[in-house]
C-alpha cells in the first residue's frame, strides 16, 4: 500500500533492533514463565534508579496507571480535582467515573502546560488533587505547583507519558510530585513492545495498594479474626493471610482488584529500551534543534518553551503561529501536508469533548488552550527513528512553506481581519 506521506507522523516513537530481538529469543528459549518474573523486577528496579523514587510498579498501560492513580485519591462525592485541559484524554478520563467536580485549569501560552498562576483561584475546601501533564515532554513549573499543593494539602498526579528522559532542575518527572504515571505505548519515548505503563510513588502504603490491585487482590481493609473459625485450630503461618476468609475479615472494600501486570517479554524489552533512552532523547534534541533553527529565522512563529534549568524530552515538537502576523496555522499545516509532511495536532481540549460537555463544561472555559488548539499550535514529526534525510526534508519543506506564508502575509492580514494575539 502506498503511504501518502514521505514524512509520516511516528508509529513507533523509539528504536527497536537486534538487542530487543535477542532478549526475546533468550526469554522464549529459556522455558521460564512469561508472566511476572525477573524481567519485571529488573525493569522496575532500573526505573526506580533512573527516577530516584522508592516505588515503581509496572502495569499494562499508561491509562491503567492513571486509573489506579486516580483511584488512590479515595475521592468522595462532591470532591474537586484541578486538571489540565491540554492533554491526551486518558489523563482525565478516569475522573468521569467519579461523582466529583473537575475544574479545568487553563494552560500557559508559552508551554501548553497547566498554568500555576491560575491554580490558586480554582482551589476550594473540596479540592483533593491536581492532575497535570508535562506537555510534549516539557516539564511543568513544578516548584510553584508543589508549593501551592503543599500549602493546601492537595495530592499531585503527574502524567509523564511524554516526559521519560526529561529533567526539571536536576530531577526527573515522575519524582516531582506524589504519583507519576508513564506510558510505553508504541508512540512513546520508550516502548515495551506496543503497550505498557508504570506508576511511581513515594508512599509505601499506596505502593502496596497498587501491587494488590494489579495482581487480583482486593484493595481492602482487613482485620485478623480473634479466633479462627476454620476447621483447623493450628493454621500454618502461610495460611494466616487476608486471602483466607477463616483467618481474616474484610471491613472496607475500595477496589476489587484486577490483573494489570506487565508480561515478561514486555518488561525485558523495557529493560533494553531504558539503556537506550538517553541516546534516543539526544536524537530527539538534534531533530528539534534543526526545526528550531529554521523557525527562529521567521517572524510570526514562536517555539514552545518553559524557563528554568530543564531538559525537554521532545516527545512532541511544538510551535505556535501568531495569527496577528498574518500567517494562518491551517493554511500552513495544509501546505506542509501537501508536501508530504504529516501533521497531527495534539490534543483537542478535554473540556470540549462531548462527555465533559455533558458534565457542564464548554467553550471559553479555558481560552488559552482553545486559542492554541484551534488557531496556533503545530506539532512536527520528531522521533529518533527519523532519518537525517527525512529531517532535512521536513526542514526544507518547512522553510519553503514559511517563506510562502511570510510572502502572503500582507494580503492575508488585510483580508482576514484577524487582530487577535499580540506579536511575540
Ligand atoms: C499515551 C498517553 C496516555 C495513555 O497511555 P497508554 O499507555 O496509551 O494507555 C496518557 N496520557 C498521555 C498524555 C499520553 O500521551
Amino acid at each position: 500500500m502506498d503511504y501518502p506521506y514521505t514524512i509520516p507522523y511516528p508509529q513507533i516513537g523509539s528504536l527497536l533492533g537486534e538487542h530487543e530481538i535477542s532478549v526475546l529469543t533468550q526469554l522464549v528459549n529459556s522455558g521460564e514463565s512469561l508472566s511476572g518474573g525477573r524481567w519485571r523486577a529488573e525493569f522496575e528496579r532500573r526505573f526506580r534508579e533512573h527516577l530516584g523514587v522508592p516505588y515503581a510498579l509496572s502495569l499494562t498501560s499508561g491509562t491503567v496507571a492513571l486509573e489506579i492513580a486516580i483511584h488512590l485519591l479515595d475521592l468522595n462525592a462532591g470532591d474537586e480535582v484541578i486538571a489540565t485541559p491540554q492533554t491526551y484524554k486518558a489523563s482525565v478520563q478516569p475522573l468521569l467515573n467519579y461523582p466529583v467536580r473537575v475544574r479545568f485549569c487553563d494552560v500557559e501560552a508559552d508551554s501548553l502546560n497547566i498554568d500555576p498562576a491560575r491554580m490558586e483561584s480554582l482551589i476550594t475546601g473540596r479540592t483533593r488533587a491536581i492532575v497535570l501533564v508535562h506537555y510534549g515532554g516539557l516539564p511543568c513549573e513544578m516548584d510553584t505547583i508543589m508549593a501551592i499543593a503543599r500549602r493546601h494539602g492537595i495530592t499531585v498526579i503527574e502524567d509523564c507519558a511524554h516526559a521519560l528522559g526529561a529533567e526539571y532542575r536536576g530531577r526527573k518527572p515522575g519524582a516531582l510530585a506524589d504519583i507519576g504515571c508513564f506510558s510505553f505505548h508504541s508512540s512513546k519515548n520508550i516502548t515495551t513492545l506496543g503497550e505498557g505503563g508504570m506508576i511511581t510513588l513515594f508512599d509505601r502504603s499506596l505502593a502496596e495498594r497498587v501491587d494488590r490491585i494489579r495482581s487480583n487482590d482486593a484493595d481492602a481493609v482487613y482485620h485478623e479474626k480473634v479466633r479462627s473459625i476454620g476447621p483447623s485450630t493450628s493454621a500454618h503461618p502461610w495460611m494466616m493471610h487476608p486471602g483466607y476468609a477463616y483467618t481474616h475479615g474484610c471491613t472496607r472494600l475500595r477496589y476489587a482488584g484486577t490483573n494489570a501486570t506487565l508480561a515478561e517479554p514486555n518488561a525485558a524489552v523495557g529493560v533494553v529500551q531504558m539503556a537506550k533512552l538517553d541516546r534516543m532523547v539526544r536524537r530527539r534534541h538534534q531533530i528539534a534543534g534543526a526545526y528550531t533553527d529554521v523557525l527562529s529565522r521567521y517572524p510570526g512563529v514562536r517555539i514552545q518553551q518553559q524557563s528554568g534549568p530543564i531538559r525537554h524530552a521532545h516527545h512532541l515538537y511544538t510551535f505556535f503561529v501568531d495569527p496577528a502576523s498574518g500567517m494562518q496555522r491551517d493554511r500552513l499545516v495544509s501546505r506542509l501536508d501537501a508536501l508530504g509532511v504529516q501533521m497531527q495536532l495534539r490534543y483537542f481540549p478535554m473540556h470540549l469533548l462531548a462527555e465533559w460537555a455533558a458534565r457542564g463544561h464548554g467553550v471559553e472555559e479555558c481560552p488559552v488552550a482553545e486559542r492554541m488548539w484551534f488557531r496556533q499550535q503545530v506539532n512536527l514529526p520528531c522521533h529518533p527513528g527519523a532519518t537525517d534525510a527525512q529531517v532535512e526534508q521536513v526542514v526544507s519543506r518547512l522553510d519553503t512553506v514559511l517563506r510562502q506564508e511570510v510572502r502572503s502575509r500582507p494580503i492575508a492580514a488585510a483580508t482576514s481581519g484577524d487582530t487577535e494575539g499580540a506579536a511575540q
